[in-house]
């Protein structure tokens, strides 16, 4: 009954688990996470890590919900997707009703140049939740230059792969992979598909080293982990020693970072989902009620507003515009089409 005075009767069966203890509690409850990305991952992320009682969480997600997210996003509802919610809001809100004692934080944002050292800074470990190459290089480049841990996790089919990795200690991303594939090369969502349980599977191992990183205990995934679901394949690769000359972590040029500071427009395309995501740098602030008369006055058509984006139909494209410029773009898979679209219309 001592539990009673201590203000951590939520996490009595975690308490005492010998592993984590009060005093463990007492870590996480004073630790901040940083998970990018609150898709399928992410979720299942930030579902374990906010019940457990991580005191500060910061979820980062540029998209929005949709229905074919339902499968496998755990956070997520019909009445998220019927409110045209983007997923860091709908996230953070499932999130305070879970655990009303931790602090929670929502970005509708891409993590980029601008935001990435600030956010990553102020967290103790960051946890990778996103669909694309592109952000995990720019996170391992600035983990490393920040000494903060990071988690790598991937999933795809029912296959996934996961390093927690520790600058200057462990191998860090670009030891295990030194240049991001070509694109086109790997599999992605649309042409692979995914199944929950391998998500389940994999937020789960993210979400344990986790806390096993924040209280200091138990023993870490220092090398690469992979669990091929289908077939029941458990692989743990060996831990293989840092690479004196990886230009990340050996000699410290960060690359990623440094070319994701170039100003213009930036294009990606997302996973699965036959749209392209445009950004501009630096980010100017849009006043959406503005923007909405002016796109009706181009032709737009069943708009939609809320506080956090404008969505509505323009030249047989499905658009949802964002406060900070950012558009995605559905209906194309060509980075070119969709620049074009964005000059035209937006053309800030
Ligand atoms: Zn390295």
């Amino acid at each position: 009954m001592a539990e009673n005075k201590t203000g951590l009767e939520r996490y009595i069966r975690q308490t005492i688990f010998k592993g984590v203890g009060q005093e463990g509690q007492r870590k996480l409850l004073a630790a901040h996470a940083l998970i990018v990305g609150c898709g399928a991952l992410g979720t299942a992320i930030a579902n374990l890590l906010g019940r457990a009682g991580v005191g500060h969480i910061t979820i980062i997600d540029r998209d929005f919900i949709e229905l074919n997210n339902l499968q496998r996003q755990t956070l997520y509802d019909e009445e998220d997707l019927r409110q045209n919610l983007p997923k860091a809001v709908a996230a953070a809100n499932k999130l305070r009703l879970i655990n009303s004692e931790i602090t929670v934080e929502g970005l509708v944002e891409d993590l980029s140049y601008e935001n990435i050292e600030r956010l990553v800074g102020a967290a103790d470990i960051v946890l990778d939740g996103t669909d694309n190459f592109e952000t995990r290089y720019l996170l391992n480049d600035t983990c490393v230059k920040l000494g903060k841990p990071w988690i790598y996790s991937g999933v795809i089919a029912a296959y996934g792969i996961t390093s927690t990795i520790l600058p200057g200690d462990t191998p860090c991303f670009r030891c295990l992979f030194p240049d991001p594939p070509p694109p086109g090369t790997t599999p992605t969502c649309d042409t692979a598909g995914i199944v929950g349980p391998i998500v389940g599977m994999m937020g789960a191992f993210a979400a344990g080293e986790a806390i096993k990183l924040l209280t200091g205990q138990g023993t870490l995934n220092r090398g690469l982990t992979s669990i091929d679901l289908w077939q029941l394949n458990f692989d743990r690769l060996p831990v293989e020693a840092r690479q004196p000359d990886c230009p990340c972590c050996g000699l410290r040029e960060f690359e990623f970072l440094e070319a994701a500071g170039e100003r213009g427009s930036r294009v990606a395309s997302l996973c699965g989902r036959n749209a392209i995501q445009v950004t501009i740098r630096p980010t100017p602030n849009l006043d959406l009620p503005e923007f909405a008369g002016r796109l009706a006055a181009a032709g737009a058509e069943e708009m939609l507003e809320n506080e956090f984006l404008l969505r509505y139909r323009l030249d047989g494209y499905e658009w949802t515009l964002f406060p900070d410029a950012r558009a995605i773009i559905k209906g194309t898979d060509d980075p070119n089409v969709a620049k074009t679209l964005y000059a035209r219309y937006i053309g800030v």
